[in-house]
Order: structure tokens, then C-alpha cells, then sequence
């Protein structure tokens, strides 16, 4: 009996892992107990089994209540195909094989069954899915093919031999399941590294700030079960929340006080992940929350931190080395991803903004227009109007306040005709002097009107001029524009048209007629 029980602990002590969730297989120990000293030793074996199981699995205070439920189960999975084997003609005092091999078939059989039985109810309880023919239940038919050949052949050598049976069977049992263990976790290992270089191009790919952040997060709560992601950007010492994900069943809260950024200073030091542990947390705003765990990465970029990764858990057994590990690759992953997205953007920016006036340029709104046209070739638009504006005898500002003056005047003309349209429209600097406003869904006579406006409150607004040779100080100066007007379909077909008629008006119908007028293009 000490021989079993010694073995027990020893098959449950070196559990084979698959998929992170070790297979016991306990059961060929245990079928050669029941027969040789019957349902009682079988029970009381496979409970201690569960009990070993159990403490080897590090199972925290939070987990205590499987202990009952499983030993429940396995209690009752022994007692009813202890009872099946009965049934059938079994019994535990004639040893002879051929007689033997019928009930114990149905005996293993019962084992399986039963213990399918109650997986499938407890499933009910937990809300683990399990599928009825997966994968789980493949190993368990394999374990079920081991275990009961073996079962035989331990109980027989136990006749023949004795005690030493336990060496000869168990010694070569023990290591296969060690081999089998340690091959499982390379493979997983590299399954793990291999997701991590999928999640990395994923990242790198990514174009803009906001989807690099959120595809991280999406991603790493995915490859790290029951976690929840925040990352902070490190700005002058710092930490400002970037993003983060959070159970969907609770509000999402930002977690923003200074007081954790004392963890996150010495991650910010040592460059290398940080295991914390509730008990260790010492912003009282932090444990409050009640995470069980935290694991603190930094966002390294040419050997800066550039960030922090915070993930938190409520598992009590918290983040295991190999989490830690990924998370660190895919720290490292996104510091390069943010870096790239971040030039990316600038550039793009800088590829379609005005360097002076901050406003599109005339590149950006030569694709705009095009895609507007579409839009309303299309039918989603109604109208499209434009207006162009050109400021009066700007050549003379030039001349007078110099070409700073001028500058300070187009910068501040961008900004109030940027605020007056708003978001009735797109506004770019088309050219030297020249501003051109696309209006979708606007009438002619509204983009008229819009103009007009605009023109008033030009004239009637001087624009401040600074620090010129000529002006003394803080002098001020009128502006005026000429403007004209053009819509499509009414006046124009196509962008071209578009603005060549409104060119068109603005000089025909305003520059030509005096100036600091609105003209509207007319056909023919
Ligand atoms: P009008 O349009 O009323 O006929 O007269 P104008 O003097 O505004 O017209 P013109 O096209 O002859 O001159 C435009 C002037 O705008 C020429 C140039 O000195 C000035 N200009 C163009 N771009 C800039 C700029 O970026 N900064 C400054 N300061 N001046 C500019
Ligand atoms: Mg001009
Ligand atoms: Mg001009």
C-alpha cells in the first residue's frame, strides 16, 4: 500500500503538460490498487492523488474550493465504475485474465465516461467551454489506452515480483512523462516566440500612434489570459495613460496618480521587468483596485523608456515567467512601432500642411477635391462649392511692413478664416497670397453668402503688425480680398472647372471691378 501511495505522489509530482494544463495520469496506479485490495484503497488513493495534484499546482486561497469539487467528483467517479465493474461480473479475488479482461475493460470504460460526465457538468458551473470532441478529450482516450495496460501489468508484476514492480514500472513512467513534459514546453516556448514575432509585424505595420496602441492592447490581453493592459508615455519624468483595455463587464478606469509612479521610476531605472505583488503595493489608490498582481515593462527605444506597459491580473498565482517574457519582446515591439508611426505621421504631415500657415497645402486639397467630386458624382452630395480669396495689393504690404510683416499677416489670416469656416468646410493655402475654401453640401448663393461675411469682417478688422523697420510697434493695418465663388454641378462638371471658373469670377468679377468684393461665376 505504501508502495502505491508512494508512486501516487510521484505520477502526480511529475504531471505531463500540455497546453499549460498538466495531464495526471494517475489511473494505471490506481486500477492495479482496486485490484488488489479493492474499491476502498482505490477511492482513498485516487483522493490523495487529487490532493497532491492539487498542492503541486500552487492553487492560491481563491482556488480552495476545488479542492472540494474535485474530490467530489473523483470520489464519485471511483465509487460508480467501481460499482459497474461489480456489476458486470467483476471481482477482486480471482486473478485470471481471461476472466478479468472483460469487466475491467468496462471498468477503465466506466472511468472514462464517468469522468466526462462530471467535466461536462462542471463546465455548467464554471462556464469553461469545453468542447464535447476536442482535443482534451483526445488526450484523455490516449491516457485511458496507457493506463489501463499498464494498470494490468503493474498489478501482475506486483504478483509475480512484489514491491520492486513499483521500480520497474514506475522509474521508466516517471521519466516519460518528464521527457514528454520538457519537449511539450520547448514547443510551446517556440509557439510563444512565434506569436510574438506575428504580434510584432502586426504592430510594425501599423501606420498610425492609435492603432499601434490599440492593436497592443487587443493583442496582449489576448496571449495574456485574465489580463488587463495599460500603457503610459513618458514625458519629462511623467507618465501619461495612453491606452488601455479593461474587463468588458466593468467600467473602464484610468488608473492616473503619482503615486504609482514610483514603481514605475524604478522600472524606468533598472530597464527591466517588474514583478509586483498586491501585498507589495504601496499606493493606497492602487491597491484599491485589487489586483492581485501587477507586472511593470518598460518601453525601451534606442536605451530610453519611452513608456510604460502595466498589466494587471486578479489571479492570485499572477503572471507566469513566460508571460514576463513575451511581454517584454512586445514592449520592445511596440517602442519600435510607436517610433515609426510617430515619424510616419509627422511626415504625412508635413507632407500636406503648409509649413508657414499650418493650413493644407495646395497638394492635399488637389486630392481632396477629387475625392469630394466623387463623392457627390456619386450622390452622397448634395452640392459642392469653393471659394477662392485673394488678399488686395499684398505686394504693397510686402513693400511697406517688409515680407515678415506679410508673413505674420498670412499666418493670421489662416487662422481667422480657419475658425470662421470651422467645420462647414476644408480651408488650404492655394498659393502665395491666395486661400481656397471647399464647402460640401453648399448652394451656390450660401457659399456667396459664407463669402461675404468673411469679406465684412476682414475689412472691417485690422490685422497687428510686429517689430518692422518701417512701422513703429504694435501698428495696425487693413487688409481686403477679392473672392470668387463656383459650384457643382450648377456652374462646374469636374475639379478642374471648379476652380478655374471660380479663378475666373475672383479675377473677372472682383479684382477688375475695384477689389474687396465677393463675384460669383456665371456660364457662358
Ligand atoms: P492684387 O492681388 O490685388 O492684384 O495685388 P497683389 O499685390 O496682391 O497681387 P500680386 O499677385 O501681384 O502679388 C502677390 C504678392 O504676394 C507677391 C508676393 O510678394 C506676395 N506673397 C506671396 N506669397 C507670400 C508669402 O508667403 N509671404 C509674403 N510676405 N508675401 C507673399
Ligand atoms: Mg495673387
Ligand atoms: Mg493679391
Amino acid at each position: 500500500m505504501f508502495g502505491y501511495i508512494l508512486l501516487v505522489f510521484l505520477v502526480s509530482y511529475f504531471p505531463i503538460v500540455i497546453n499549460q494544463t498538466p495531464i495526471v495520469n494517475i489511473q494505471w496506479v490506481t486500477i492495479a490498487a482496486f485490484l488488489q485490495f479493492g474499491l476502498y484503497f482505490e477511492i482513498l488513493l485516487t483522493q490523495m492523488a487529487v490532493l497532491f495534484m492539487l498542492v503541486r499546482l500552487n492553487l492560491g486561497k481563491g482556488d480552495s474550493y476545488r479542492f472540494p469539487m474535485n474530490s467530489l467528483m473523483f470520489f464519485f467517479i471511483s465509487l460508480c465504475s467501481g460499482l459497474v465493474y461489480f456489476a458486470v461480473g467483476g471481482n477482486t479475488s480471482d486473478m485470471q485474465f481471461s476472466s478479468l479482461i472483460g469487466p475491467i475493460i468496462i471498468y477503465q470504460i466506466s472511468l472514462f465516461l464517468f469522468n466526462e460526465l462530471f467535466l461536462v457538468v462542471a463546465q455548467w458551473y464554471t462556464g469553461r467551454k469545453r468542447k464535447l470532441f476536442g482535443e482534451d478529450v483526445v488526450w484523455d482516450i490516449i491516457g485511458s489506452l496507457v493506463s489501463l495496460p499498464l494498470g494490468l501489468s503493474l498489478y501482475y508484476l506486483i504478483q509475480e515480483i512484489g514491491s520492486g514492480a513499483f521500480l520497474l514500472l514506475g522509474v521508466p513512467f516517471v521519466c516519460v512523462s518528464y521527457l514528454l513534459t520538457m519537449y511539450k514546453s520547448s514547443e510551446d516556448v517556440n509557439k510563444i516566440l512565434q506569436k510574438a514575432a506575428d504580434i510584432g509585424h502586426d504592430l510594425t505595420e501599423r501606420l498610425r500612434v492609435e492603432e499601434v496602441l490599440s492593436t497592443f492592447i487587443t493583442r496582449i490581453v489576448e496571449t495574456i489570459p485574465g489580463a488587463e493592459a495599460y500603457i503610459y508615455d513618458v514625458k519629462q519624468g511623467e507618465f501619461l495613460l495612453l491606452e488601455f483595455s479593461s474587463d468588458a463587464t466593468r467600467l473602464p478606469r484610468a488608473i492616473q496618480h503619482e503615486n504609482s509612479w514610483e514603481i514605475f521610476k524604478q522600472v524606468s531605472e533598472s530597464k527591466s521587468p517588474m514583478l509586483v505583488k498586491n501585498n507589495e503595493i504601496k499606493d493606497h489608490e492602487l491597491k484599491k483596485e485589487n489586483w492581485k498582481n501587477l507586472m511593470v515593462v518598460p518601453i525601451i527605444r534606442s536605451q530610453k523608456v519611452e513608456g510604460i506597459l502595466l498589466l494587471t491580473t486578479y489571479k492570485r498565482s499572477g503572471f507566469k515567467k513566460y508571460e514576463v517574457m513575451i511581454a517584454d519582446i512586445l514592449a520592445s515591439y511596440l517602442g519600435v512601432a510607436i517610433q515609426n508611426a510617430r515619424n510616419y505621421e509627422k511626415t504625412k504631415r508635413n507632407s500636406e500642411r503648409c509649413g508657414l500657415t499650418g493650413l493644407y497645402n495646395f497638394r492635399f486639397f488637389e486630392n481632396f477635391i477629387e475625392l469630394e467630386m466623387a463623392l457627390l458624382k456619386d450622390g452622397k452630395r448634395q452640392n459642392l462649392s469653393l471659394i477662392l480669396l485673394d488678399i488686395d495689393h499684398f505686394k504693397q504690404i510686402n513693400d511697406t511692413y517688409g515680407h515678415q510683416a506679410g508673413n505674420e499677416i498670412l499666418i493670421d489670416l489662416s487662422r481667422r478664416l480657419q475658425n470662421f469656416i470651422g467645420k462647414k468646410g476644408t480651408v488650404a493655402r492655394f498659393g502665395g497670397e491666395e486661400f481656397v475654401v471647399l464647402l460640401p453640401d453648399f448652394e451656390k448663393n450660401e457659399a456667396v453668402e459664407l463669402a461675404e461675411q468673411f469679406r465684412l469682417s476682414l475689412e472691417s478688422e485690422p490685422f497687428p503688425v510686429h517689430d518692422t523697420m518701417v512701422a513703429p510697434l504694435n501698428d495696425r493695418v487693413y487688409i481686403t480680398a477679392s473672392f470668387g465663388v463656383s459650384s457643382a454641378f450648377l456652374d462646374s462638371d469636374d475639379e478642374t472647372a471648379l476652380v478655374r471658373n471660380a479663378d475666373r469670377a475672383l479675377y473677372v468679377g472682383a479684382k477688375q471691378k475695384g477689389r474687396n468684393k465677393v463675384a460669383s461665376y456665371s456660364r457662358g
